[in-house]
C-alpha cells in the first residue's frame, strides 16, 4: 500500500513581456527532510538533443512557509533547498524569446511555453499530481489560453487552474497563449482544434476539412474503419511567421511553426506546394500521436531526461512516421498519386545527394542524433545520414516488400499498436524486425542487416517495378548544387559538370558543403570557402553555373577563393554531373497484377 503524493502545485505568469520574463514557482508542502531537490529537464521528447533549459533561469529564490530560505545549485540542471518544514516554494524568471517549438517565448504580441523549459520537478515526486495556475496577463483583453493540458477549473480556452496526473504528463502539454485564431472540426469521435497564432490570413474551413481527412486516415489505419481515436480531445498549435517551418509531437497536441505562405488561402482550389508541405507536417506530428507518444522505444520508457537516451530506432519512429506523412495525404485523397510520387521523388534524390549514407546506416544515425544529427556543420553530407528522409526509404522498401508477400507495413504499425502502443511496453530493439518477419511469413533478418544497420541503398527501383512505378535517375537540369529540382530532359544539349558543392546564402558563391571525393573537395576547397572567380572571371552564386556550363566533364578550371582572409588557388578537374534526380511516374505499360499492387498502395 503506498498513499498518494500530495499535490506539486506550479504558477507562471508573464511578470515582463519586454524583457522575456516569465515568472514561475513550484510549491511543495511537505519537502525532503534533508533539503528538497529540484531539476530541470536537459532535453524534451522529440528533438534530442542535449539543451540544457536550466540555462534560462535566472534568479531563483526559494521561500518556506512564506520566509525566504536558502537555494544552492548541485548540478547544471539543479537545485536543493535548504531543509525546512513547508510549504516550500522556488521562484525564478524564466527568459523566454525562442521561436521554436521546443522551448518558451514571451513578448507583447505571445506567449507559449513546453513545460520542460520553465517547470521544475522536485525530486521524488515525480509521480506526484500536478496543478498550474497560468494567470491573466494585465492589458491583454484578446488573449486566450491554448493547449490540451486538463483544466482544474480554468474555462475551454480560458485562464486558471490546470491539472496534469505527473510531471511527465505536465510537460507534454504546450501552452500557446494569444490573441489565436481557431476552428474545430471532429475525427474519430475526438474534438480537433486548430490554434493559429501569428498574422495570417488563411482559409480556416479548407483548413479543417483537409485535416479532418487526414486525422481520419490514421485513426482508421491503426484500428479499423469507424474506430475512436485513443484521445478526446487534439490540439493542432500553429504559429505562423514570415519564414519558418518545423513541429513537435505531443501525446494530444502538436506544436508547429510554418510560413504564412504555406497556409491555405481563400479561393484557392489547388493544393500549393507550400500548403502540401503544411498539411504533410500536420499529417508527421499527427501520426506521432501513435508512433513515438505511445508506441515507444524501450529506451524512452519512461524518458530519463537528465541524459541523452540512446536508441537505435529512430530511423523507425521518426523514418516510418515520415513515411506515412505524405502517404496520408494521397490515402486520404488530398492530394493526387502523381503529387505524391512528387514527393516521394524528392526524398530519393535527397537521399542520394548524401554521401553520408556511405558511411553511416540509419541505425548508427538513430544512436548519434545526440551528437551529430542535430549539429549540422559543414562535414554533415559527407558524415551523417537522416534518419527521418533514409529512414522513410527503408519503410517503403519494407512496405512495398510485405507486400509482395500479402502483408504491409500497416499490418507492423498495426501490431507495433496493439503489443507495444497499448501495453505501455517499449518496443525493444529488434521489435520491429521481428515483427515484420513474422507477418512476411519469412526471417527477414537480412532485409535489416543491409538497409538498417548496414549501409545498403533499399531496392527502390525493382521493388517499385513490381508496383506500376518507374524510377528513372538523371543529372540534374537546374542549379543542382543549389537543390534545384530537374525539369525536362535537355534534349542534344552536352553533359552537365558539376564541382562538388552545395552553395549557400545568395549573392556571394560561399561553399556550403564540399561533397566527399567531388572535384572541389579532390582540390582541398571546403564547407566556408567563398569561391570568387572562375578561370579569371568573378563568380557570383548566381552566375556560377553559367561560368561552369561552358565546360566538359574533364576539363580543369581555376578557382580562386577566399578561405577566412586569404586568398587561396585552386585547381579543380570538372566531373560530369550525377545522375542523383529521381523521377517517378505511373507506368504506362503495368500488368494487371502490379496495377492491383498499386491500387492498394497508393490508391491509382
Ligand atoms: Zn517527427
Amino acid at each position: 500500500m503506498s498513499t498518494p503524493l500530495p499535490v506539486t502545485v506550479y504558477r507562471i505568469a508573464a511578470r515582463d513581456p519586454h524583457a522575456h520574463l516569465f515568472e514561475v514557482s513550484c510549491t511543495v508542502d511537505a519537502p525532503a527532510v534533508e533539503g528538497q531537490r529540484f531539476r530541470l529537464p536537459t532535453w524534451i521528447p522529440g528533438s534530442y538533443l542535449i539543451r540544457e533549459f536550466a540555462r534560462h533561469f535566472v534568479g531563483v529564490r526559494a521561500e518556506c512557509a512564506g520566509q525566504p530560505v536558502a537555494i544552492t545549485k548541485e548540478a547544471k540542471d539543479t537545485w536543493r533547498a535548504a531543509p525546512c518544514a513547508g510549504p516550500l516554494t522556488v521562484i525564478a524568471d524564466v527568459y523566454a524569446y525562442d521561436l521554436s517549438v521546443r522551448a518558451a517565448y514571451l513578448d507583447a504580441t505571445r506567449a507559449y511555453f513546453n513545460g520542460s523549459s520553465v517547470f521544475l520537478c522536485p525530486e521524488g515526486r515525480e509521480t506526484a499530481a500536478c496543478r498550474v495556475d497560468i494567470v491573466e496577463p494585465e492589458g491583454r483583453p484578446g488573449w486566450r489560453v491554448a493547449t490540451t493540458l486538463p483544466a482544474a477549473g480554468a474555462s475551454r480556452w480560458g485562464f486558471g487552474v490546470y491539472r496534469a496526473a505527473n510531471y511527465d504528463e505536465l510537460i507534454d502539454h504546450p501552452v500557446e497563449i494569444s490573441d489565436f485564431t481557431h476552428v474545430t472540426f471532429e475525427a474519430g469521435g475526438a474534438v480537433h482544434d486548430v490554434a493559429i497564432a501569428g498574422r495570417h490570413d488563411a482559409d480556416l474551413g479548407r483548413l479543417a476539412a483537409d485535416l479532418a481527412r487526414i486525422c481520419r486516415y490514421h485513426i482508421e489505419l491503426f484500428d479499423g474503419p469507424g474506430a475512436r481515436a485513443p484521445f478526446d480531445r487534439y490540439l493542432f498549435q500553429v504559429l505562423a511567421v514570415g519564414e519558418g517551418y518545423g513541429g513537435l509531437e505531443h501525446r494530444t497536441s502538436t506544436s508547429l511553426v510554418c510560413a504564412r505562405r504555406d497556409l491555405p488561402r481563400a479561393g484557392v482550389a489547388k493544393v500549393t506546394d507550400e500548403y502540401r508541405s503544411f498539411l504533410g507536417l500536420a499529417s508527421h506530428e499527427y501520426f506521432h500521436a501513435w508512433n513515438v507518444k505511445r508506441i515507444k522505444p524501450t529506451a524512452f520508457v519512461p524518458y530519463d531526461l537528465a541524459r541523452e537516451g540512446y536508441t537505435r530506432q529512430l530511423w523507425a519512429f521518426e523514418g516510418l512516421t515520415s513515411y506515412y506523412d505524405d502517404l496520408a495525404l494521397v490515402r486520404s485523397g488530398v492530394i493526387d498519386a502523381t503529387s505524391y510520387l512528387e514527393l516521394l521523388g524528392r526524398t530519393i534524390t535527397g537521399v542520394l545527394r548524401t554521401p553520408g549514407r556511405h558511411v553511416q546506416s540509419v541505425a548508427d544515425s538513430s544512436f548519434d542524433a545526440w551528437i551529430k544529427y542535430y549539429r549540422h556543420d559543414e562535414n554533415t553530407p559527407n558524415a551523417v545520414v537522416s534518419y527521418y528522409a533514409k529512414g522513410a526509404l527503408v519503410g517503403l522498401a519494407l512496405d512495398l516488400l510485405l507486400r509482395r508477400e500479402g502483408a504491409s507495413l500497416d499490418d507492423v504499425m498495426r501490431a507495433l499498436w496493439q503489443r507495444y502502443g497499448r501495453t505501455g511496453v517499449g518496443v525493444p530493439e529488434d521489435g520491429i524486425a521481428r515483427i515484420a518477419s513474422e507477418l512476411a511469413g519469412r526471417d527477414l533478418t537480412d532485409f535489416f542487416a543491409r538497409h538498417v544497420d548496414g549501409l545498403e541503398d533499399p531496392p527502390l527501383a525493382d521493388l517499385f517495378a513490381s508496383f506500376g512505378v518507374t524510377m528513372r535517375l538523371r543529372a540534374a537540369d537546374g542549379p543542382r548544387d543549389r537543390g534545384g529540382t530537374a525539369g525536362e530532359p535537355r534534349g542534344d544539349a552536352p553533359p552537365r559538370v558539376t564541382l562538388g558543392v552545395k552553395l549557400g546564402g545568395s549573392g556571394e558563391a560561399k561553399v556550403q558543403h564540399a561533397f566527399r571525393g567531388g572535384p572541389a573537395a579532390r582540390a582541398g576547397l571546403s564547407g566556408g570557402d567563398v569561391i570568387v572567380a572562375v578561370d579569371g572571371l568573378r563568380a557570383t552564386g548566381e552566375g556560377i553555373d553559367t561560368l561552369l556550363g561552358r565546360h566538359a566533364p574533364g576539363d580543369r578550371v581555376t578557382v580562386h577563393a577566399f578561405r577566412r582572409d586569404e586568398l587561396l588557388v585552386f585547381d579543380v578537374t570538372l566531373d560530369a554531373a550525377p545522375e542523383d534526380t529521381c523521377h517517378l511516374a505511373l507506368a504506362a505499360d503495368a500488368t494487371t497484377e502490379a496495377l492491383a499492387r498499386r491500387a492498394a498502395w497508393i490508391g491509382a
